[in-house]
């Protein structure tokens, strides 16, 4: 990434710059492909009968480019003089369109934490259309923060800077962590402030706006199947899917009838979010905020919001102070909740089918796909090579071990592989803990019941080892490969929002950087890999999170 501390000004929208934006090739296939709402004004209503309404983006005051990606502007065809002009952070902080752009705002519904809540839909993304990128794939350019639509329901259809550099790091480090998601372009400060009570306790306060550009080759999402099918439309409904198979899912439209399209489709979203979840439970990302409405239909890891990173290992722990009570997505809940909302999908998509019995199969085939994957990714992280007998049981002691004390996940994970497995019961327990010295939140614990069991564990580890015969080497890479070395602790997005809201944009670079390379040990960047130091345990912003952003 680079940001905007590196820039020298530069004066107004020159004429070659609005050339190269306004040369972005537009295809806008889903305003074209799909019903329109015919009501352009920009007013807050129900929306029937349409895939989306036609809205313009807000101008802001003083767009200006604080951050930005480039393999996403290189993938979009844009160079590094572009995106530094004026006329740049002009389009992606919605003042101009480009020549080309359809702007919108999708239709959709969802439920939000179990329950059905109707119509939703774009109430802060304004969608400029879709472009084909570099390698011809489309891909639909959507400003997140760009002001009210008709779906904004009384918010102001705006962002704060915090969540929007959250939204860009997270997004972005998702994707170099080899995890689907939808990617960013750039982050632009409007200039605006935006007015949010953080915690929802009568403490409003101004904070600096932003507006952040995500890029993804389709932003739709369970809930926009769900609402025409909550709503009987059928037509509707049915367009959507076609629409779907034909342009994300084109190798299952020569798979025969339509019917056998929609189990199809819905076998491969299973999938799809199957593979997502895993890669989630590898990582220790917990999303915070898994309605219908965030899932997408591609599998991509969408919407950030009140999402955190496990640090001490807790399957209960969520970062959502909206989900305080029920913490209903916490971490170790994510495979669940992922299926509960795959069934609501197949609510939907049942309307289309006569046989419900494909589609069915595809969510009883859920549980035991993503216990397989699952299985198979922890075998992998671990050294064992594949999952085998007492495996399941292996496992269970490691939770119970990382559960018994504060041990930080992602450092455990990570410097397992540099715990000695040869000649395991000639050596002392010092030898097998000093690896791990750094996993310890109460450094105590290392010396107490927490530590032997943790010795106990890594010898019947370190025998299984062995026994799954791979050779050092090979272990090694594979391990370094799956556990990574720096994600994106809550702490660390926190400091770097703290430094840009006081005007120094260069630990959200360098964070950014450091994150593009998340396997790789960063040598002189030990720090961005540090357990949460104790001032951040119960700060807001680092372990408690609200929607309200
Ligand atoms: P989320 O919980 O972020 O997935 O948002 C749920 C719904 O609320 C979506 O329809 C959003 O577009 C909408 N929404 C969230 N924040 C705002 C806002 N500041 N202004 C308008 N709509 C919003
Ligand atoms: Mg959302």
């Amino acid at each position: 990434m680079s940001t905007e501390s590196s820039l020298p000004p530069r004066p107004g929208p020159s004429a070659d710059d609005l050339v190269a934006l306004d040369g972005m090739r537009f295809t806008n296939r889903f305003t074209a492909e799909l019903p329109g709402d015919p009501d352009s004004a920009n007013g807050v209503r129900q929306v029937l009968g349409a895939a989306s309404s036609p809205v313009r983006p807000t101008p802001v005051s003083a767009p200006r480019l604080l951050a930005w990606s480039p393999e996403v502007a290189d993938q979009l065809g844009l160079s590094e003089d572009v995106v530094r002009s004026a006329a740049f952070a002009e389009v992606f902080g919605g003042n101009r369109l480009p020549a080309g752009a359809e702007p919108y705002a999708a239709c959709y519904g969802g439920h939000q934490f179990g329950n059905w809540a109707g119509q939703l839909g774009d109430g802060r993304a304004i969608a400029l259309g879709e472009v084909l990128d570099r390698h011809g794939v489309h891909q639909t350019l959507q400003l997140k923060g760009a002001g009210p639509t008709p779906y904004s329901r009384g918010a102001d259809g705006r962002a704060v800077l915090r969540s929007s550099i959250r939204e860009y790091l997270c997004s972005e480090a998702m994707h170099h962590l080899g995890i689907a998601t939808t990617r960013a372009l750039c982050l632009v400060a409007t200039g605006d402030d935006v007015v949010r009570d953080v915690l929802y306790d009568g403490h409003p306060r101004p904070e600096p706006g932003a507006v952040v550009c995500r890029v993804a080759p389709s932003f739709l999402r369970f809930g926009t199947f769900q609402l025409p099918a909550s709503r009987q439309d059928r037509v509707l409904l049915r367009r959507l899917v076609e629409f779907t198979l034909r342009n994300d899912f084109p190798h299952l439209v020569a798979l025969g009838s339509f019917e056998e399209q929609v189990g199809a489709l819905l076998a491969e979203v299973c999938a799809r979010s199957t593979a997502l979840v895993v890669d989630w439970m590898r990582v220790g990302f917990v999303h915070g905020v898994l309605n219908t409405d965030n899932l997408s239909i591609l599998g991509l890891t969408l919407d950030y919001g009140p999402y955190g990173w496990l640090e001490n290992f807790d399957p209960g722990w969520t970062p959502n102070t909206t989900d305080a009570q029920g913490r209903r997505y916490r971490y170790g809940n994510q495979p669940e909740i992922v299926h509960w909302n795959l069934w609501q999908l197949a609510n939907a998509l049942v309307g289309l089918v006569e046989d419900p019995q494909p589609l069915q199969a595809a969510l009883d085939a859920y549980s035991g796909c993503y216990q397989e994957q699952y299985h198979a990714m922890m075998a992998a992280r671990l050294g064992w090579g594949s999952f085998a007998a007492g495996d399941e049981e292996r496992l269970a002691e490691l939770f119970a071990v990382l559960t018994s004390a504060e041990i930080d996940q992602v450092l455990f994970f990570r410097d397992l592989a540099r715990v000695p497995v040869n000649d395991v019961a000639a050596r002392p327990d010092e030898e097998l803990l000093g690896p791990l010295r750094e996993i310890w939140y109460e450094p105590a614990d290392a010396a107490g019941a927490a530590g032997e069991a943790m010795v106990r564990w890594l010898r019947s580890w370190a025998v299984r080892v062995g026994v799954g015969g791979l050779a050092e080497d090979e272990r090694r890479q594979i391990m370094d490969g799956l556990n990574p070395r720096f994600v994106l602790r809550n702490y660390l997005a926190q400091e770097a929002i703290d430094a840009a809201e006081a005007g120094d944009l260069s630990l959200l670079s360098e964070l950014a950087d450091v994150l593009r390379h998340p396997y790789d040990e960063q040598p002189g960047r030990e720090r961005f890999a540090a357990r949460r130091p104790e001032w951040a345990r119960h700060r807001v912003g680092c372990s408690m999170l609200s929607c309200s952003s």
